[in-house]
């Protein structure tokens, strides 16, 4: 079991909790999705109800995301000198990418592109599960199918079992920021990102609308509907469809070798952290550990904590975002160095921990940066045959923004 450290410093008032329904959906940000003609598998283009709010389209932000928060998210190159691309540290070749282009691009990106078998180790579950990947890179967009089974052996636990899915994920080739800090929600739930093994990966809210990971490190008693998330902080749900919930790094561990011994702890800190997925405006998502400015490692830390009282059985409304608690964020991204790019890019973490050392929430992308391909909103996989119940649907399936 993860151990955290529940300190729960300075309640601030709820700085960013105004959810508007912004009506403002100006289409004419979007023409390089709209113009997209999908040749693939006969799914219907549906021009993004999530475009940019404002009309003054030009992707001219590389945004800052919030000027007062974290201390992480202003790095400038000419501040981290003597680091050049030879220093070992980046990633080089294979990397014909255009500039601003996405790193899902990349094919050293992606797990499972050759058939991975494995097992659902929860009593029931299939031995014989195939995590496959495949990538097609369009002229604005990259889709990714993908059968939704993760590299590793898994549990599906109460909602076992899980099942082969035809996942089709979107992703804009060019990552469009979104113009004045309006960040459009991730789905509280039902999957806001996906990894590079093509597995979903959820918001923080399951079926009955508590914080799933919270429950799980045992901060409230479930009394709606029983919810256990499995080793690797994942578990099944509707539609058979496997879903991370945390972390998500145990795709770049031990892959091929059947155990329940894995734990966060065991996710390499020396390094920064390897890609784990992409969230639907094309940003990466890496593990816990990234750069500071002076290139050294440490874990990155969010930016949310609980209201005072609250145990996240309320979900996401339990929680407020604190600008500097932590590296990253309201998005928990930051724009920093990767191993990928020395100049600074945004891009995201997934969190076991805030900057108070109490548990990491959001966990993964909760709103995003750049604007959404919004054929992922409520996206939940197809073929698995069992019924959608209503209280898994993703709740705001795409309209809801934040203005932080
Ligand atoms: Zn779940
Ligand atoms: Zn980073």
């Amino acid at each position: 079991m993860l151990r955290v450290v529940f300190i729960l410093g300075l309640f601030l008032a709820c700085l960013s909790c105004t959810n508007t329904n912004d009506e403002n959906h100006n289409h004419d940000g979007h023409e390089h999705l709209v113009k997209i003609s999908t040749t693939d598998s006969g799914i219907t283009f549906t021009p993004v109800s999530t475009s940019t709010p404002v009309s003054t389209s030009t992707p001219v932000s590389t945004s800052t995301p919030v000027s007062t928060s974290t201390p992480v998210a202003t790095p400038t190159p000419v501040s981290t000198p003597q680091v050049s691309e030879d220093s070992g540290l980046f990633l080089t070749g294979a990397d014909s990418r255009i500039p601003a282009e996405t790193l899902a691009v990349r094919p050293d990106i992606w797990l499972c592109l050759n058939d991975v078998y494995v097992s659902d180790l929860t009593p029931s579950g299939s031995n014989n599960l195939r995590c496959n990947v495949s990538v097609n890179v369009l002229e604005d967009t990259v889709i990714i199918s993908a059968t939704g089974i993760p590299n590793h052996d898994f549990e599906s636990t109460n909602g076992c079992c899980a099942t082969e899915q035809d996942e089709l994920w979107y992703l804009p080739r060019f990552p469009l920021d979104a113009i004045n800090q309006l960040y459009e929600y991730a789905p509280s739930r039902g999957a806001t990102a996906f990894t590079v093994t093509g597995v979903a990966i959820y918001g923080p809210e399951d079926g009955p609308g508590g914080d799933a990971v919270a429950h799980e490190l045992g901060l409230y008693e479930e009394d709606r509907q029983p919810i256990d998330l499995g080793i690797c902080g994942g578990h099944s749900g509707p539609g058979g469809q496997y879903h991370y919930h945390f972390d998500a790094n145990c795709m770049h561990w031990h892959a091929d070798i059947s155990s329940t011994n894995y734990m966060f702890e065991d996710v390499d800190s020396s390094v920064h952290s390897p890609i784990i997925g992409f969230a639907f405006d094309g940003y990466a998502i890496y593990g816990s550990y990234g750069w500071d400015t002076n290139f050294d490692v440490r874990e990155m830390k969010s930016s949310y904590q609980l209201v005072d009282g609250a145990t996240g059985y309320g979900g996401i409304s339990d929680y407020v975002y604190v600008a500097g608690l932590g590296d990253l964020d309201q998005c928990n991204g930051h724009i920093a160095p990767t191993p990928h790019s020395v100049e600074p890019v945004y891009h995201y973490h997934s969190t076991m921990r805030n900057g108070a050392d109490a548990h990491g929430f959001p966990y993964f992308p909760l709103c995003y940066h750049a604007i959404p391909d919004s054929r992922n909103i409520g996206h939940i996989g197809g073929t698995g045959g069992g019924a959608i119940g209503p209280s898994d649907r993703p709740a705001n399936p795409g309209n809801r923004r934040r203005r932080f």
